[in-house]
């Protein structure tokens, strides 16, 4: 069945080779036979992955210890305070806890279920007949029963935050209220789903023999729940959602393009939407349970705090969680559970993420010639998991257990632990993070690479002209290039610069230092590009200042007059690629671009936004890349280092698809301002453009994970090209591209070893050095499933979810991809149930606490512009939204996924805080408010019609909502008062943690401007179709009361 697809733990009892269906879009099919399905064979698990780097032809073992003044040196790059000591062994006396400690990780936690009690008390149940249902369970009740040996012992502790607002139960011994079966068909497509709210809430039941009071607290172990089978006796095989049911339940999927009749249904009786799980309330609680407080990552198998909540972290032996975090962080010991429970295994990577000033940068270790101490066999990294045997002499590798000597220079003794006496003086030995300074062995044709390239590609046709992006870009360029990144303590950038305009022909500058006036070359043959001049084409900036700063005052004017608004593409970034391949350097092209590229050349394109594929099966082709010319493009590109950011000004269609792909492969970003006009977005654009010049990046990348015993990376999702099985390969990586890796089993885990993973990324910094950056993590493991979902991180989990549908929606129908989303979040759910939750109704929905909230976002995934089908949405921001999401990070997609909603209307002016958020639904606005509601790419401020007119005076300098002008406006005046001060300090407190400048869009209620607002409210009704969270939820509940029966 083409719906198996994408799934991370696909319907494991099919066999089918590879992950299925879903090859990537470009870049790694010929990686798809390898990899590995649960239940499969074990590929080459004995024998050693192949390794990435090069070894240094020899180990060094009889080399002397490397000069210098120590054996690691603070890397400044991050902070700058040269003479940070190495962070004191804050564990020292107790030791590291990773290796012996099975259970390191599971601190008791609160509860470990979400009893979702019915809130639909007093619903009618149109049509069945019954009178309200019996009401909520009461919070107390909502206790979870099952422990064991390994759980730990649960509190008493109400588990629903929000559970005040909910009613007392009016019965609490009644009866469950069972549906018969035909209730329980689903609507029909494109009917009211009101009618799928009454059966679904329906569905949701009541607290059947829940009594209102605690469970006594299980002192016998592990109970399975009465009448099922035995400890495994979930099968997906048999009753899983991939297996035939899924063609037969078309009542929630089919809702989707039946957005507006959706919403013409007869009124509900407003369910409480207080009572089911709330996003802003785990956030919340997240924040005031471990925020303001210091992780220390000594533990293995530690669940982090939320993205959401603020910490400090100290590294103590495993990676922050800013660089990796995981969707688990208890794998299950064998592909069998893996299978049953299907949750996802991955981790996202974020190598680049930038530290906060207040946490330690990282160390930079140099061997000196002898180059990074490596595993003979593996060739993982020296690191806190390798462990030191025979005094000293040799070290046991924590991934394959090979035995390795130690190589002369490296010897130390062991203290009566068995741990190494300078373990907490060496980074690599007792931090989760650091770096190697590489050899020669790890450069290109063994020599030390050149410093990195910029080269700035801009569009002077006419519209880039008309619209004032040229005079503006060429302007800021001026500042711009004085703040080159450099490495930290360097005088000045090592980045070298480079100047190209074109339209349908390139011109290329020379900027020499000893010219007195800048030269142009023109390149009028497209078809066959090179690039006419070396010497003087990439300087250094400090030396040629004069010239360049020239040539900027000149190139606003020798194209104003132009009347050419045809443009090149793909010869562009050939032109750049070929640039920097003949300077011998990797680098970054700035293409600042107008339009589709219809002039006659080498990756010419024509509009293809044909709107009546949508929600057809050729939905998926808008979405492809053009072949060819683009895809080689990409590939030449990665190959020698060359990453390309596109900066697009389009007027109409301009096939984002096809261009962000360069993009996209090459670790590049993509930035989109449709109909530019320098007043208007130019204040955006330039926020943009100076993040995306100045942040941490390293070039030239490419990254390895390797892994201990008994599992393995299988596939990977990112801003990245894969020419093998194994290297991801980044022209690229800055501080916001996070690679979400998929792991699966190919043997047995223990719970005494864990599961280790060490991601290891080669790359050139800004200075041109060539370096190793290392982030090992520990994992626990666990035969019992309930450690796995207690495990869970729900905002890890939504990225690895997005990636991977969208990825698939470029080869599946977009109903299927939303489809498998459903059956896997209800499977997730069902598993849960069936093997950690106590005993009870079957008609209570019961959730993981680790995961209550997963529902949400998985909605508002289906219902994101990308996945939707509409024809109200731009193809290309639909295409690009794809794009973007590929690239991020947890923070990134949780943002996305469940936007910030915060009201303004009692903004405290003395508290220098942001204000919480609320609930992202319409029930949450009101007429008096002033809302603002940001996702990371996008933001608007909503006014209420009857906002306070003192508010409106404050802000926008007229008497009242009824003053403000018709047209929609993107900024809000600097105002001399404390209440516009403090609006614009909080938008720009909130626009500095984002990736990308989001353009601020004021909205008047009840106006037309309202509706790309009202998208973003994700617990509503979609406005192009897809369920309300509430509609959402008793669907999966329906789904989960199927699967368990
Ligand atoms: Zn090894």
């Amino acid at each position: 069945m083409s719906q198996q697809g994408y799934v991370a733990a696909p319907p494991l009892s099919q066999a089918q080779p590879g992950i299925g269906g879903y090859p990537a879009s470009f870049g790694v099919p010929p990686s798809q036979p390898h990899y590995a399905h649960y239940g499969g064979t074990p590929q080459s698990a004995a024998s050693p992955p192949p390794a990435v780097y090069k070894t240094p032809a020899s180990s060094g073992s009889s080399l002397p210890p490397p000069p210098g003044p120590g054996p690691f040196v603070s890397n400044g790059v991050h902070n700058g305070v040269g003479t940070r000591g190495f962070p004191p062994p804050t564990s020292a006396a107790s030791g590291s806890t990773y290796p012996s400690s099975p259970y390191p990780g599971l601190a008791p936690s609160p509860a470990s279920t979400q009893q979702l009690a019915n809130q639909m008390g007093a619903m009618q149940i149109g049509g069945y007949g019954h009178g309200p249902l019996h009401g909520p369970q009461s919070p107390t009740s909502s206790v979870p029963q099952p422990t064991s040996q390994v759980l730990p012992p649960t509190s008493g502790r109400p588990l629903m935050p929000q559970a005040p607002q909910m009613a007392p139960p009016p019965s609490a011994s009644g009866q469950p209220f069972m549906p018969q079966s035909p209730q329980m068909a689903p609507p029909p497509i494109g009917a009211s789903s009101a009618m799928g709210t009454t059966a679904a809430a329906a569905a949701m039941g009541v607290p059947g023999s829940f009594s209102g009071l605690p469970h006594p607290p299980g002192g016998s172990g592990f109970q399975q729940p009465p009448g099922l089978a035995g400890p495994q006796g979930f099968q997906p095989q048999q009753v899983g959602p991939y297996t035939g049911q899924m063609g037969a339940q078309p009542g929630f999927p089919g809702a989707f393009p039946a957005g507006a009749a959706q919403m013409a249904g007869p009124p509900q009786k407003k369910l409480d939407p207080d009572s089911i799980p709330s996003t802003t309330q785990v956030i919340e609680d997240d924040q005031t349970k471990r925020g303001g407080q210091v992780y220390a990552t000594n533990l293995r198998g530690q669940v982090p705090p939320l993205v959401t909540t603020d910490f400090v972290v100290q590294d103590q032996g495993n990676a922050s969680p800013r660089f990796i975090r995981c969707t688990t962080y208890c794998f299950p010991c064998t592909a069998d559970l893996a299978k049953q429970c299907q949750v996802p295994l991955a981790a996202v990577i974020k190598p680049f993420a930038a530290v906060p000033k207040n946490e330690t940068p990282l160390y930079t270790v140099d061997h000196g010639e002898a180059g990074p101490i490596r595993c003979n066999r593996c060739k993982a990294y020296m690191c806190p998991f390798m462990h030191f045997i025979d005094g000293g002499r040799r070290y046991q590798c924590g991934f394959c257990s090979c035995v390795n000597e130690v190589p002369a220079f490296y010897f130390q003794h062991l203290d009566h632990m068995g741990r190494r006496v300078d373990a907490y003086q060496r980074p690599e030995l007792s931090l989760g993070s650091y770096e190697f300074v590489a050899t020669l062995e790890y450069c290109k044709n063994k020599k030390p690479p050149n410093p990195p390239a910029f080269i700035f590609m801009i569009d002077v046709s006419y519209p880039n002209i008309k619209s004032g992006l040229v005079r503006l870009l060429c302007a800021e360029l001026k500042s711009l290039l004085e703040r080159l990144p450099r490495e930290e303590g360097a005088g000045s950038s090592a980045v070298r610069v480079g100047f190209v305009t074109y339209n349908k022909i390139l011109h290329f500058y020379n900027v020499k230092s000893t010219l007195a006036q800048p030269q142009m070359m023109v390149v009028s043959d497209v078809a066959e590009m090179f690039v006419p001049l070396l010497d003087g084409f990439l300087v250094n900036f400090q030396e040629s200042r004069s010239v360049i700063n020239n040539l900027l005052e000149q190139i606003p004017d020798m194209f104003t007059d132009t009347g050419e608004s045809e443009t090149v593409f793909a010869p562009v970034v050939q032109a750049g690629m070929e640039a920097l391949k003949a300077a011998d350097s990797s680098g970054k092209l700035f293409i600042f671009h107008s339009s589709i590229p219809t002039a006659e050349a080498p990756g010419k394109l024509k509009n293809r936004d044909d709107r009546k594929l949508i929600n057809t099966e050729k939905e998926k082709t808008l979405f492809q890349p053009a072949k060819g010319v683009y895809e080689d493009l990409s590939k030449e590109c990665v190959s020698n280092g060359c990453c390309v950011d596109l900066f697009l000004f389009p007027g109409q269609y301009i096939d984002v698809a096809t261009m962000g792909s360069v993009a996209m492969h090459t670790g590049g970003s993509v930035y989109k301002y449709s109909n530019f006009q320098a007043q208007v977005d130019g204040d955006n654009f330039l926020r943009d453009i100076r993040k995306e010049v100045e942040k941490p990046v390293g070039f030239d990348a490419t990254m390895r994970v390797r892994t201990s015993t008994g599992f393995r990376a299988t596939d990977f999702f990112g801003a990245i090209y894969m020419s093998n099985t194994t290297d991801v390969e980044m022209a690229a990586v800055d501080c916001h591209k996070a690679v979400t890796v998929e792991f699966k089993h190919d043997d047995k885990l223990s719970d005494d070893a864990g599961a280790l993973v060490q991601c290891a990324l080669l790359y050139t910094s800004v200075g041109g050095q060539r370096r190793l950056r290392i982030h090992n993590l520990s994992l626990s493991c666990s035969s019992q499933l309930a450690d796995l979902y207690k495990s869970c991180e729900t905002d890890a989990l939504v990225n690895f979810f997005a990636k991977s549908a969208y990825r698939a929606m470029v080869n599946q129908p977009l109903k299927a991809v939303r489809e498998v989303l459903v059956h896997q979040t209800a499977h997730m759910l069902a598993c849960y149930r069936k093997n950690c939750a106590s005993p009870s109704a079957v008609s209570q929905l019961i959730l993981p606490d680790a995961m209550k909230v997963l529902p949400v976002y998985m909605n508002s995934l289906m219902k994101s512009a990308a996945l939707v089908g509409s024809a109200d949405l731009s193809t290309d921001d639909r295409a690009l939204q794809r794009l973007l999401v590929t690239g991020m990070g947890v923070e990134e997609t949780q943002a996305l996924f469940y936007p910030r909603l915060i009201p303004l209307h009692n903004l405290d002016v003395g508290s220098k805080a942001v204000p919480l958020a609320v609930r992202c639904s319409e029930e949450r606005l009101s007429e008096g408010g002033v809302f603002l509601l940001e996702n990371g790419l996008q933001m608007f401020l909503w006014l209420g019609q009857a906002c306070p007119p003192e508010f409106i005076q404050s802000i926008f300098n007229v008497p009242s909502f009824a003053h403000l002008g018709a047209d929609v406006m993107t900024s809000i005046p600097e105002l001399d008062n404390t209440l516009s001060k403090k609006l614009r300090s909080v938008i720009d407190h909130i626009n500095q943690q984002r990736s990308h400048a989001m353009k601020l869009v004021v909205v008047k209620q009840k106006d037309r401007s309202e509706a790309p607002f009202r998208q973003h409210l994700v617990e509503d009704k979609g406005l192009h179709g897809g369920a309300s969270y509430m509609d959402f939820l008793c669907y999966v509940h329906r789904e989960i009361r199927q699967l368990l029966t």
